[in-house]
């Protein structure tokens, strides 16, 4: 059974699909973490991050593995490297790239098709999973959501610049609401979740509830 979870950055949908995945004892997919490997992988690489073909072609060579919330390239452990800012502030045109999505997508659908998982990130009710057992969209409003983002880095031990913060989450935001293929967005057959107001327990209680009542 499949669990899809979508919405912006610092909705909190990481955390609470994590947590979910616990409460079900489901594997837990977070798909922005594929493609920060792969945003991370081609900055490594030093291939030219405007070419959709080495993109793509970098895509289906990717040496990934995900166990939960950790993240191996090619065996080295790359969990943290991934959540740097300098990945922030290039994945948004890599993730526009419709070759690239579709690598990903196929990537994604084989580590949890047929499976108990949750999976979350911005298109997995409308194209990766849109028949999904259950869909949610979480969100929350943008001053909250930078907040959290902010809260998040500080955290992880990095020099957090707030103004940004914002800017990087705002820029992200219109890329994935806009983007042709793969968009963030609210589906009628999708249940919409508003976090601003509610801690993380009590959000993976309102869905665990929903879920177990089927
Ligand atoms: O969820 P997270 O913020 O880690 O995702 C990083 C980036 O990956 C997002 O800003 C979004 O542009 C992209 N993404 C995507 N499709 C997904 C998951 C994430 O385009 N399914």
């Amino acid at each position: 059974m499949i669990v899809a979870i979508d919405g912006p950055a610092g909705s909190g949908k990481t955390t609470v699909a994590e947590q979910l995945a616990k409460r079900l004892g489901f594997s837990f997919l977070d798909t922005g973490a594929t493609y920060r490997v792969l945003t991370y992988s081609a900055l490594e690489s030093g291939i030219n991050l405007e070419s959709e073909e080495e993109l793509t072609s970098l895509a289906k060579g990717l040496d990934l593995k995900i166990d939960n919330n950790k993240v191996y390239l090619k065996d080295t452990d790359i969990s943290k490297e991934i959540r740097k800012p300098r990945i922030d502030k290039n994945i948004s045109k890599i993730v526009g790239f419709n070759k690239v999505r579709k690598v990903m997508n196929q990537l994604q659908r084989k580590e949890a098709g047929g499976k108990n998982y949750v999976v979350e990130g911005r298109d997995i009710t409308t194209v990766v999973f849109p028949d999904a057992e259950f869909k949610f969209y979480l969100d929350a409003n943008q001053k909250i959501r930078v907040k959290r983002r902010v809260q998040q880095l500080l955290k992880e031990g990095e020099a957090v610049n707030q103004q940004e913060v914002a800017d990087d989450l705002i820029k992200r935001d219109r890329a994935d609401k806009n983007r042709k293929i793969g968009s963030l967005r609210l589906t009628e057959d999708t249940r919409y979740i508003d976090t601003t107001n509610l801690l993380i327990p009590e959000v993976v209680e309102k869905l665990f509830a929903i879920v177990r009542e089927k």
